[in-house]
């Protein structure tokens, strides 16, 4: 989390080349943990992460791409889209169902450039960060009946423990593009001189500045929190329930610092040349990707309603 908070302030855009094994992968086989987990946690192989359909953004219980064993392998079918960089991954993570039953949830392990796995488009998004979002039409693929992780039916469950992990990296990327804003639009204010004075004598512009501070003090504060907890040995539920929250308060922090950065540039702030016309772009998506902001609230309010408000308000 320190990394990507590092990266992120030279561009949040940048995440995809500090790459996190998916999480998940903890929870493979001797095997796997050898070839597939050791080297993408050395930066050897790379792992996208394939959930996302046409018709399965928020709701990703309508996953509909199949999987069916027929011998010794799986063959798949389905549509999926914005899987960050699996145009150009090694391996990836496939959420599928089996025998097209929803109550099967089942991560598949693929090689995307395994034949059938067509990329239809690679649509370009407002943050460019050198890898894309694809949308990928899969028609019968095969993949080995052992590329699987965990168990047939388990595929949320371990889509979950990768949310934690992607969930936190957005809130500390988040905070990482906002102090680099909050930095820059500070010293701007400092030497930027209007009606005779710096404008960062003016209150409506220290207040901004203020507000800043105080947004990024929280969230950063939340952030690792949470993350010393679950080094802590935080059980995998409320892990959930609180990187939720991490995630909803810190990407709509960032942007709220980010959007006053740029406030307090005037229009030098929307300058392609100006560091913080990127960082804008770059934080916006952070409230969409993993989940959205709205998405993060239904699964606080879950949380609550299941296991109380202490998990939320409550201190050891
Ligand atoms: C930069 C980026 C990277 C991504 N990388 C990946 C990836 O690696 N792998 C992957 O699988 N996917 C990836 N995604 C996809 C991402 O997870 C989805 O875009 C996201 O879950 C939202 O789905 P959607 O865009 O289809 O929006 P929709 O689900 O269509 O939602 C549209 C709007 O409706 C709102 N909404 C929907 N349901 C509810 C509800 N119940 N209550 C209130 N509001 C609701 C949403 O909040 C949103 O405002 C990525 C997206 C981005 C932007």
């Amino acid at each position: 989390m320190i990394v990507n908070e590092e990266v992120a302030k030279a561009t949040g855009a940048l995440w995809g080349r500090v790459w996190l094994p998916p999480m998940c992968l903890k929870d493979g086989t001797r095997e796997q943990k050898e070839e597939i987990l050791r080297p993408a946690c050395a930066g050897k192989v790379f792992v996208a992460f394939c959930t996302s359909e046409p018709g399965a953004g928020s709701d990703a219980g309508g996953v509909r791409t199949s999987a069916v064993l027929r011998g010794n392998h799986w063959v798949v079918n389905g549509e999926k889209c914005f899987a960050s960089f699996s145009e150009g991954a090694d391996l990836a993570l496939l959420t599928t169902i089996v025998d097209s039953d929803p109550k099967k949830p089942t991560l598949l392990i693929i090689n995307p450039k395994t034949k059938g796995y067509n990329i239809k488009r690679l649509p370009s998004f407002m943050q460019r960060s050198g890898h894309g979002h694809p949308e990928v039409d899969i028609r019968d693929i095969k993949v080995p009946a052992d590329a699987m992780l965990g168990e047939v039916g388990q595929g949320f469950e371990l889509t979950k423990d990768w949310f934690v992990e992607a969930r936190l990296a957005i809130a500390a990327r988040s905070i990482g593009m906002a102090i680099r804003a909050t930095e820059l639009a500070e010293a701007y204010a400092a030497k930027r001189v209007q009606f005779g004075r710096p404008i960062g004598d003016f209150q409506a512009i220290e207040f901004m500045i203020t507000e800043m501070a105080a947004d990024i003090m929280t969230g950063k504060s939340m952030l690792y929190r949470v993350c010393a907890e679950i080094d802590g040995g935080l059980d995998r539920k409320h892990a959930h329930a609180k990187a939720s929250a991490t995630k909803w308060y810190c990407s709509e922090a960032g942007w709220r610092v980010v959007d006053k950065a740029l406030q307090i540039f005037g229009e030098r702030g929307a300058m392609c040349e100006n560091p913080v016309e990127r960082l804008h772009r770059d934080v916006r998506l952070e409230r969409i990707c993993e989940g959205t902001s709205e998405i993060q609230k239904v699964i606080i309010g879950g949380h609550i309603r299941k296991r109380g408000l202490d998990v939320y308000t409550g201190w050891s």
